[in-house]
């Protein structure tokens, strides 16, 4: 007999690492999938990094951490946020994480109460939703269309608030469309978010340093709402660190106890010689980021190229981010054999089984017309992988 809470019992499992794990098990019996699906850097850490954490196990960094993290973390994330974005975070304001997607749950546990409203655009990322409905909180989801590159309006943000509304959840350069707000639409969202003194912004910029269109715009830089503003970031995508699990938030200080507090409990503190690798990933020379740059813009290029050359899908050049969320819809309803394709994530699990590449579907990110193929691969992967998709969607009838 299971007894598992109603909590978890409503939470669903993680679309993003099923479908990687699904990718990896067709893969471990032999077949030659291509996995488009999990979105991390195929990039390896940069040697430097790499040898700050050895370093820090050599010099015995094995004892626990300060809940927050390290003090010299703390600061080098302080000084980033100077460095990059202009923003004055004190270090106490800081809070590093188990990844960001720890820092996220730290953050909603610590913001929302049970039936408080969260506003989450979509396409969102899988977490965000589930995040919330283990706060108890509820999801107000307000629909980015392909036509406005899936981003949201300031007017449909304003339209969902109401008194019980706590947080908007942002997220730019975006999982999964890789849209990007620029600065005059984040200040156009700000004017909204200024007329209601309750409503928080959390403001997820995980993909901050892959952006193709310029510089990164937070909106924690406008003045008037920056005490309403908690910024999620982290080392997994910009340094390729994934498995190092390191992420932070720079917040009110208020929130910054708060998080600290629930992180005491529940973790006690990120793992010691990632943060220390974490801290020469922050400080030390930063090339490793434009050269990363340099191959996901060529990548996008690729595949929006070899894209055009599908039939019947549309799709949204991706600012930033390493995904691209094509429009599926007229595949949905065809057949292959006697089975029929009624959903995103049947055509998912149809392109992996038939045509042996893993993709997310759109379901996931609250966009079932979509799914989400992600370019961080290499070249030949990725032309590879999209013959395969279209040869496996003009197999439908
Ligand atoms: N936010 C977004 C939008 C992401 O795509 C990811 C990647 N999984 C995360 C947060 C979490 O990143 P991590 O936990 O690896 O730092
Ligand atoms: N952000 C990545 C993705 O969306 C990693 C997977 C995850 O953390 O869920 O695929």
């Amino acid at each position: 007999m299971e007894h598992v809470s109603a909590r978890l019992a409503s939470l669903s499992p993680s679309a993003t690492m099923a479908m990687n794990q699904a990718s990896k098990d067709l893969k471990a019996k032999g077949v030659d999938v291509i996995n488009l699906s999990v979105g991390e850097p195929d990039f390896n850490t940069p040697d430097h990094i790499k040898e700050a954490g050895k370093k820090a196990i050599d010099d015995n960094f094995s004892f626990y951490p300060p809940a927050p993290g390290f003090p010299d973390l703390r600061e080098a994330i302080s000084a980033k946020f100077k460095r990059e974005n202009n923003l004055d975070y004190t270090p106490e304001q800081i809070v590093v994480s188990a990844g960001a997607k720890n820092s996220l749950a730290n953050v909603i546990l610590s913001l929302i109460d049970k039936d408080d409203e969260v506003i989450v655009p979509s396409p969102y990322w899988v977490t965000y939703a589930e995040l919330v409905k283990l706060a108890e909180g509820k999801n107000v989801i307000i629909r980015g269309v392909i036509e406005n590159d899936f981003k949201v309006t300031p007017g449909q943000i304003e339209n969902a608030i109401t008194p019980k509304t706590k947080a908007l959840l942002l997220c730019s350069p975006s999982n999964p469309t890789g849209s990007v707000y620029n600065k005059a639409e984040l200040e156009a969202i700000v004017k909204v978010i200024e007329k209601h003194p309750r409503v928080y912004v959390i403001t997820d910029e995980i993909y901050e340093h892959i952006n193709f269109v310029g510089k990164h715009e937070s909106i924690g830089q406008f003045s008037s709402i920056k005490d309403r503003v908690v910024i999620v970031n982290g080392v997994s995508k910009a340094y390729a660190m994934t498995g190092w699990r390191i992420g932070y938030i720079a917040a009110p200080l208020w929130l910054a106890k708060t998080c600290t507090k629930l992180q005491g409990q529940l973790l006690t503190g990120p793992t010691t010689n990632a943060q220390k690798a974490a801290v020469t990933a922050l400080n030390g020379d930063q090339s490793c980021v434009k050269d990363m740059l340099v191959a996901f813009k060529r990548r996008k290029d690729l595949i929006m190229r070899l894209l055009k050359n599908v039939p019947n899908i549309e799709v949204s050049e991706p600012d930033g981010a390493f995904y691209v969320f094509p429009k599926i819809d007229t595949y949905i309803g065809k057949s292959y054999g006697n089975q029929k394709i009624e959903s995103s994530n049947d055509l998912c699990l149809y392109l992996l089984n038939e045509g042996h590449i893993a993709t997310v579907p759109g379901e996931a990110f609250g966009e079932p017309t979509c799914l989400r193929i992600s370019f961080a691969t290499s070249d030949d992967n990725i032309v590879e992988a999209i013959k395969r998709m279209k040869d496996a969607l003009a197999n439908l009838i």
